[in-house]
């Protein structure tokens, strides 16, 4: 398999955390762990299956495989999100929610 490289904030060409079996085991265990999805945007499936860094690996690369970096998301969830910083996500209580999501009220 080849390993795919991902481009660090100064310009530097890394193999990706994301590629290890090392990572596969730390994804796995946080969707054990938190089984809903941290994110809920709009077409969210709650479900957690996939690992989600909170620091996305392209800005810290070295917290890749820290737990405490890591949150549980849906497959979606997780796509949108991209490497969007946390700051801008505006999760927990004060989250202005999509509007889809307001039937749920
Ligand atoms: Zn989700």
């Amino acid at each position: 398999m080849a390993t795919r490289l991902i481009t660090t904030p100064d310009g530097r060409r890394i193999p990706d955390p994301r590629s290890t079996q090392a990572w596969r085991k730390l994804a796995k265990r946080v969707a054990i762990e938190e089984p809903t999805c941290w994110l809920r945007f709009e077409g969210c499936t709650i479900r957690s299956t996939t690992g989600d860094h909170v620091i996305p690996v392209t800005v810290r690369p070295d917290l890749a495989l820290v737990r405490s970096n890591v949150r549980g998301a849906c497959p979606g969830c997780n796509y949108k999100r991209g490497n969007l910083p946390v700051d801008s996500l505006r999760l927990g209580g004060q989250m202005s929610r999509p509007s889809a999501l307001d039937i749920f009220d």
